[in-house]
């Protein structure tokens, strides 16, 4: 059977971020992608305006309706919204068995919450305690471990530290976008592998271009694309990070947005890839 890579996510009215993003982004590799909204937003790159979250039964029932029917072998989620979400995603969640793969969103980049954060400790139990595979960047890592993680040094502590926690945690991919200063980025990868545990890193020159709304949804789910395809956490790491590069440049010229100051979406095309 064809395997399936189900999203679990916001819609994003735009489509840079979110379950569009995500469904694009596996359009694009060539997997096959089904999608649940937790919730609606309206946004565009003036802010988010309005967030309206879904009833959690109704985000259950989805979930189910797609784990029922196909061939689920990896689940990427992305914004959850409400405590009451994560408890009945985690609900979903509870009997499967494939790669979870959780990007733990919490703000926008303009700075409006996506998920209720006074109920960090649910989507910690509920949504990060299942996750085989986390892709925070640095203020999501910050906020997981409850400590300050501005640098390299500290994100790997802190990674180290979650992967300590949560036994179910195979890897941690943490997204380098927020470590600024300087010609290139840098994504790091801490997994488990034959009892103890390997870094690898990819750096890359910083892409200088408005265009970046959403590159953390896609880069997240671009790794659950390749590690469907490949099977490995470290092939699935430095191919999404080739392939977030190659969309950020071929964006970069591209004008997505009327606002001036504002920030589009990647544009993912089958041409990216050539
Ligand atoms: N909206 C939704 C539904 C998202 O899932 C996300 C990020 O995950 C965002 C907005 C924020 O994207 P950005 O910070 O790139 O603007």
């Amino acid at each position: 059977m064809e395997a399936t890579i189900l999203s679990i996510a916001g819609s994003d009215p735009t489509g840079g971020a979110g379950l569009q993003a995500d469904l694009k982004t596996l359009g694009v590799l060539g997997v096959y992608g089904a999608g649940v909204v937790t919730c609606i937003t309206v946004q565009n790159s003036h802010g988010v305006k309005r967030v309206e979250p879904l009833a959690p039964d109704l985000v259950e029932q989805q979930i189910e309706a797609v784990l029922d029917d196909h061939h689920v072998t990896h689940i990427k989620t992305g914004m959850i919204g409400t405590g009451a979400i994560a408890r009945a995603a985690g609900r979903a969640l509870k009997t499967f068995s494939g790669e979870v793969v959780v990007d733990p969103v919490l703000l926008s980049t303009t700075g409006q919450e996506l998920y209720n954060r006074s109920d960090i400790d649910t989507l910690k139990e509920e949504i990060s305690g299942r996750a085989t595979v986390l892709t925070p960047n640095l203020p999501e890592l910050s906020t997981l471990v409850d400590k300050k993680v501005t640098d390299a040094e500290e994100a790997l502590e802190a990674a180290g530290l979650l992967l300590e926690e949560f036994p179910n945690l195979r890897a941690v991919l943490v997204k380098g976008g927020h470590l600024e200063g300087g010609p290139e980025v840098s994504d790091l990868l801490l997994h488990r592998s034959a009892g103890s545990i390997r870094l690898v890193s990819s750096t890359r020159p910083l892409v200088t271009t408005r265009n970046t709304h959403g590159t953390g949804c896609v880069l997240a789910t671009a790794f659950a694309a390749f590690h469907s395809l490949t099977g490995e956490y470290e092939q699935a790491f430095y191919r999404a990070a080739g392939f977030i590069q190659r969309a950020l440049e071929w964006s970069r010229p591209l004008r997505i947005v009327r606002n001036p100051e504002g920030r589009g979406g990647l544009l993912l095309s089958p041409r990216t890839e050539t």
